[in-house]
């Protein structure tokens, strides 16, 4: 079955959203999203610089940091697949952004623990 690319409901074949409100609201989100994609990129390359440096100078400190600082950016900018999306919905592919970037600083601060 399809499902509502806002909510992610169950829909109607034909359909993409299960409401006018999830499609307008689909819109503006997107509308909203796409000037943050390039923070959510600087965040992604910083954090895993970091964190690559951290790696190669041994350092748990750095490769935490850099983990953290992912996980920071996916928790504020929680950006999803397309694939995601058409699997889990808008909403849910952000809850699930934001669960992995929470996992993301955990495993961070628990790396940057000597
Ligand atoms: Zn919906």
């Amino acid at each position: 079955m399809k499902k509502c690319k806002y909510c992610g409901k169950g829909i109607n074949d034909n359909l993409e959203f299960c409401q006018d409100e999830c499609k307008n609201k689909y819109v503006k989100m997107l509308e909203k999203d796409s000037p943050k994609i390039k923070y959510f990129t600087f965040g992604i390359i910083l954090g895993s610089l970091m964190m690559f440096w951290g790696v190669f100078s041994g350092s748990s400190l750095k490769t935490g940091f850099g983990i953290v600082l992912m996980g920071i950016t996916v928790v504020l900018l929680p950006f999803t697949t397309p694939e995601t999306i058409a699997v889990l919905g808008y909403q849910r592919s952000k809850l699930m952004g934001r669960f992995l970037g929470i996992l993301l600083i955990i495993v961070g601060i628990w790396t940057s623990i000597p």
